[in-house]
């Protein structure tokens, strides 16, 4: 898939077209929560109540819907309220098959899901590229999970490959696309049926909006799952949507600028005398780069993971010694994070014990570098 400068334009202009004053070119916010009616009872516009659906989510929708290539799109107040809106599709007595590494709250609520006999849960192992055909061949299943890079290890699976194998045992395909937004993956074209963000990362990309996104590919599918969000009551409020569109206008710079010091940082990294080894997809050492190559044509995005020598306390000793890079959960904003995953997911991860994760961020590449030499520095004196 080439890059779609159309789509560039679409989103740096965001909004442009919900103009309530003349000549402005920022939309407007609008909080209302209610809509009137007129002399018929009939309402006036498009909205009813914002449980329902609000003028700035419907912006959001509209913008993401374009963006993925979708024939619909719905905007929640965070994006595990996306994922529970579609694991809540999933029909009584279903099977799901997951990724075994994957953000640890999403999987964590499958299987809370699972343990209570909702439907029938198979962890597949995404560090293997033929394990998902393994796992479906000759199975039913009503829904296939793929987290594309998946946190923290970074795994790329292969959407199109993954499609046809979800399809052909019965189920849909949803792509948690969080960290491969729609500027380097549009997971619909490749075939997936549902794609969902966390847009409190890469989308919005400023750390001050939590909100979630699913985009369809059926045009029936919105209706099918609208109620299941309005009766969770789980829309994005007014606010968040207003802000959420402000950052999408400036994804693709954004992500391309993130891409590009990353990649300079994971070649820097990687000979690096305190560092064992370093996941990320951009690599030609990583296991799937030859289909992150295929599949995220905008950039191999700005997180990777460090496995530093020295385990659990050079881990606790990086991230405790970086001045640029904050040491706070979350990732894809302006501002780079740096973080010991073992020691936020607690007893119950599985994550490798020296594993740190980065965010990269806007910041220039000499300036993270030299942060990171004085930590690994100090790493490596004990
Ligand atoms: N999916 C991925 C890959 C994430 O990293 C996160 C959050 O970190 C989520 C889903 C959940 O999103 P939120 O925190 O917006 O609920």
């Amino acid at each position: 898939m080439a890059p779609d400068p159309t789509l560039e334009a679409l989103l740096v202009q965001a909004g442009r077209h919900h103009l309530t004053s003349p000549g402005a070119v920022v939309p407007a916010l609008q909080p209302s929560t209610t809509f009137a009616r007129d002399e018929a009872h009939a309402l006036r516009g498009p909205h009813l109540y914002s449980r329902y659906g609000s003028p700035n989510d419907t912006e959001v929708e509209h913008l993401l819907a374009t963006a993925e290539g979708a024939a619909g799109a719905l905007a929640f107040a965070s994006g595990m309220a996306a994922i529970a809106c579609v694991l809540e599709g999933v029909p009584k007595g279903g099977h799901v098959f997951a990724p075994s590494v994957m953000y640890f709250a999403a999987r964590h609520w499958i299987e809370r899901a699972a343990e209570a006999g909702r439907f029938h849960l198979t962890l597949y192992d995404n560090s293997r590229t033929d394990e998902l055909a393994d796992a479906l061949t000759g199975r039913t299943a009503d829904l296939v999970w793929v987290e594309t890079p998946a946190n923290p290890a970074w795994h790329v699976t292969d959407i199109a490959e993954a499609a046809r194998l979800a399809h052909a045992a019965g189920a849909i395909l949803a792509v948690d696309g969080t960290c491969a937004p729609p500027c380097t993956t549009r997971a619909l074209s490749l075939g997936a049926d549902i794609v969902m963000h966390s847009a409190t990362k890469y989308l919005n990309g400023h750390s001050d909006v939590t909100a979630g996104v699913l985009a369809f590919a059926d045009p029936e599918a919105r209706a099918r799952y609208e109620p299941t969000r309005r009766y969770m009551g789980a829309h994005l409020g007014a606010f968040e949507a207003w802000l959420l569109v402000r950052g999408l206008r400036t994804l693709w710079v954004r992500f391309a600028r993130q891409s590009e010091t990353a990649l300079r940082l994971a070649n820097w990294l990687e000979p690096h005398p305190a560092v064992e080894g370093v996941s990320y997809p951009g690599l030609a050492s990583h296991p799937h780069h030859a289909v992150a190559a295929r599949q995220m044509t905008g950039g191999f995005g700005g997180m990777l993971s460090i496995h530093v020598k020295g385990g659990f306390a050079a881990a606790q000793a990086l991230v405790t010694g970086t001045n640029t890079f904050i040491n706070a959960t979350s990732l894809g904003s302006v501002e780079s994070l740096i973080e010991h995953r073992r020691a936020v997911e607690g007893p119950a991860s599985t994550t490798q014990e020296g594993l740190v994760r980065l965010s990269v961020g806007l910041e220039p590449f000499e300036v993270l570098q030299a942060d990171l030499t004085q930590a690994l520095n100090r790493v490596i004196l004990g």
